[in-house]
């Protein structure tokens, strides 16, 4: 495995974190856009340190939604949340990093709003269960199976921000 810049030069903070990268889906919800929190929330994971690789906006059909929230179907508010995710567009998201999973899901907050801690994106933007503005993949597994679901090969990129050096040593 490669472990140096193009330049020669040992790049151990890239090198290390390269076995625990992990991916999360995250998107911003109909009511997210809606009420033009998507800034709001991009910038949330932006300036956290994690790696954004997918970015579009999206309208989501029924089937998608049907196939996302497959683990859902037997819930009595199944229904209305495929409503609710197919009521607008969706900001269809995907972000690199160590640990982003657990991370995003402490960024996102608590299912219902009311419960979130104020500084997580649903404690301090949302007040309802079925308006939480934004999803996060629950496990790496997750992650990648809900990125193959809403990105097609080619949609994401790879790349390496400017700021890695100064995010981990
Ligand atoms: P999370 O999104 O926090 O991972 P779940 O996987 O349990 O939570 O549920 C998925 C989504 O289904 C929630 O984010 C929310 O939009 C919706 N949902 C969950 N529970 C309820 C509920 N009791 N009433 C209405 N919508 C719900």
């Amino acid at each position: 495995r490669a472990n140096k810049s193009t330049h020669g030069i040992f790049l151990p903070h890239l090198v290390a974190s390269l076995e625990q990268v992990e991916q999360t889906y995250i998107m911003v919800k109909p009511d997210g856009v809606q009420r033009g929190l998507v800034g709001e929330i991009i910038s949330r994971f932006e300036r956290k340190g994690f790696k954004l690789t997918g970015l579009k906006l999206f309208q989501c059909h029924k089937e998608l939604a049907e196939e996302h929230y497959k683990d859902l179907k037997t819930k009595s508010f199944y229904p209305t949340l495929i409503d609710y995710i197919t009521s607008g567009p969706v900001v269809c998201m995907v972000w690199e990093g160590v640990g982003v999973v657990a991370s995003a899901r402490k960024l996102i907050g608590s299912t219902n709003p009311l419960q979130a801690e104020p500084g997580t994106i649903r404690g301090d933007l949302a007040v309802q269960t079925g308006r939480n503005v934004v999803h996060g993949s629950d496990s790496p597994e997750n992650g990648k199976r809900e990125t193959a679901l809403w990105f097609k090969e080619g949609e994401l990129c790879e790349w390496t921000p400017a700021q890695a050096p100064w995010l981990m040593e």
